[in-house]
């Protein structure tokens, strides 16, 4: 075989790849990750950003999924502290939609399935005569409150990358899977795969086993692989997402009902704005999602059925639209169809394995993962046990106080520096901050200043570390620092990565 032999190529660098690609890595395994764009470069950088157990997925008896969820919010707050944090519901009652003992009885098995040791438990509030009601009409008074928490979903995915590497696996984004056949040598049955990188070069890599996190692309990649059309189907189901100025004080977020049974969030975001979504619209162009007005309607409506102050379309700031890559389990109803995940393993008369990954959620990736790799061990007798429960991710190694406490820290030890670039930096990058501002004295230092806290020095970090390459991979996906910048920053801001990567690439 050739010298760039893996004992597993993960394809695709969602939340999903970089978790079967970390946890691989820390076992020892020789692995590679692709994706044909940049880290996060789909699904997994337009989703609602919930650690969640998924209440709504009660109705739909999904108890294996939401007992997994509830248990690894805790987990995730603990490994990734500076991008995960707690995040309170408040679910106005609305008798005529779901009765309050149902509220009560779904919250008492919220709080009890699965584990909980930081968040609080669900209990009733009075909207009118407390801060939980805050901004919503006068004729909402009673509603229940339960904990949750919500994530940087991008930085999600980069950290965890970024641990696979520091676990040896070569990360490659911008390379595409191109063709990959099934082979066999002395030593056992092997993939032999070509890669197209940004140059439009082909590479080539063997590989023992192979994994297909292609997320919305899963059939596509896989009936390639196999070299014939599998049974099984993959739903696109569209969510998308409103950004409006903030509609309420104080930091929880509302869980919305709608007439039509589903669940509408209304979710504090980026400091002055709130998040709303989101919509489940099945489709069938998925590459390049995008909000329709009627999806825009359909959330304003929704919002200001309960809102105090209406909003309109002119509120809207910014939008995104994500496809849900869900396995087909025949429901016809897009709400129903379940967003638990499935595996199909492929290695027809003993030859070589791939893995292909259906559904999935966020909150439960890291588990995805430790499934992934068991289904996977017959084929890697020499992997090590599971390793990530205990881990950290980069920068999640906060000292006590945690996240309410860390952003002061570091505040405190850079007296001189802008308080708000570096209570930003300090949160995207938790105790690596101290790394990136350095011996950084005055805001000079910092280099140029982009805006809304995004400065050269950090922008050197992103591209050095985390495999940014556009003014996009940057404003959008490692930092979210575009919105609320004008134009002719992020113009800057483009020319700027643009000018670190060429120098990057003079140096390599
Ligand atoms: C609207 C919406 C809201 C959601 N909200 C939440 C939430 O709040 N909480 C939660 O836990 N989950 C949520 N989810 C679910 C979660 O976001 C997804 O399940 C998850 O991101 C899927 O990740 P993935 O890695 O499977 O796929 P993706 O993130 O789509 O990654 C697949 C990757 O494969 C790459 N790829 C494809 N083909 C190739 C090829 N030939 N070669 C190389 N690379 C390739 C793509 O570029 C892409 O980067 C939401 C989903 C949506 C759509």
């Amino acid at each position: 075989m050739s010298a760039a032999h893996f004992d597993i190529a993960v394809i695709g660098t969602g939340v999903n790849g970089a978790g079967i690609a970390r946890d691989a890595a820390g076992r020892g395994l020789k692995t590679l990750i692709v994706d044909q764009g940049d880290i996060a470069a789909a699904t997994s950088q337009w989703s609602t950003k919930l650690i969640h157990g998924g209440l709504r997925y009660l109705e739909y008896y999904e108890f294996r999924l939401v007992r997994e969820s509830l248990a690894e919010r805790e987990v995730l707050l603990r490994q990734a502290p500076h991008i995960v944090e707690p995040l309170s519901f408040v679910l106005p009652h609305e008798p005529h939609l779901r009765p309050a003992w149902m509220l009560r009885a779904g919250l008492f098995l919220y709080d009890h399935l699965g584990k909980r040791e930081t968040l609080h438990a669900s209990f009733a509030v009075d909207l009118q005569r407390s801060r939980w009601g805050a901004g919503l009409k006068p004729q909402f008074r009673k509603g229940f409150v339960y904990a949750d928490a919500r994530v940087d979903d991008a930085r999600l995915v980069v950290l965890t990358a970024m641990d696979a590497r520091a676990h040896g696996a070569d990360v490659r984004t911008r390379t595409a899977l191109a063709s990959a056949r099934r082979e066999r040598s002395a030593e056992g049955p092997f993939w032999r795969i070509s890669l197209r990188d940004a140059a439009g070069d082909e590479v080539a890599v063997t590989a023992t086993t192979l994994v297909n996190a292609t997320g919305p692309w899963v059939k596509v990649v896989r009936d390639a692989l196999n070299g014939a059309p599998s049974v099984e189907n993959v739903r696109h189901v569209k969510g998308s997402h409103i950004v409006v100025p903030r509609v309420h004080d104080g930091e929880h977020a509302y869980i919305l009902q709608n007439a039509d049974k589903r669940i509408v969030f209304v979710i504090p975001y980026a400091g002055r704005y709130s998040l709303i979504g989101t919509t489940d619209v099945p489709v069938v162009e998925f590459e390049k999602p995008e909000i329709t007005p009627d999806e825009v309607d359909y959330l304003l409506r929704l919002a200001n059925t309960y809102l105090a102050k209406p909003l309109g379309r002119a509120d809207v700031k910014w939008t995104f639209s994500g496809i849900r890559p869900l396995y087909d389990d025949g429901k016809s109803d897009p709400s129903a169809i379940t967003r638990d995940y499935t595996f199909k393993l492929d290695a027809p008369d003993g030859g070589a394995a791939v893995l292909s990954v259906y559904g999935g959620k966020l909150t439960t990736y890291r588990k995805l993962a430790e499934h992934a790799l068991d289904a996977l061990a017959p084929h890697l007798p020499s992997m090590k046990p599971r390793w990530t429960e205990p881990a950290v991710l980069p920068g999640g190694d906060l000292p006590p106080g945690g996240r309410a406490a860390w952003p002061d820290e570091v505040v405190k030890r850079y007296p001189k520096l802008p308080v708000e670039t570096v209570r930003g930096i300090a949160r995207r990058h938790g105790t690596r901050a101290l790394g990136i501002l350095g011996d950084a004295k005055t805001p000079a230092d910092l280099g140029e200043d982009f805006g809304q806290g995004l400065t050269a020095r950090e922008v050197d970090a992103l591209v050095r570390d985390e495999w940014a390459l556009t003014g996009e991979d940057v404003l959008w996906r490692r930092t979210k620092c575009g919105l609320g910048m004008i134009d002719a920053a992020r113009a800057r801001v483009d020319a700027y990565v643009a000018k670190c990567t060429s120098a990057l690439a003079a140096t390599a």
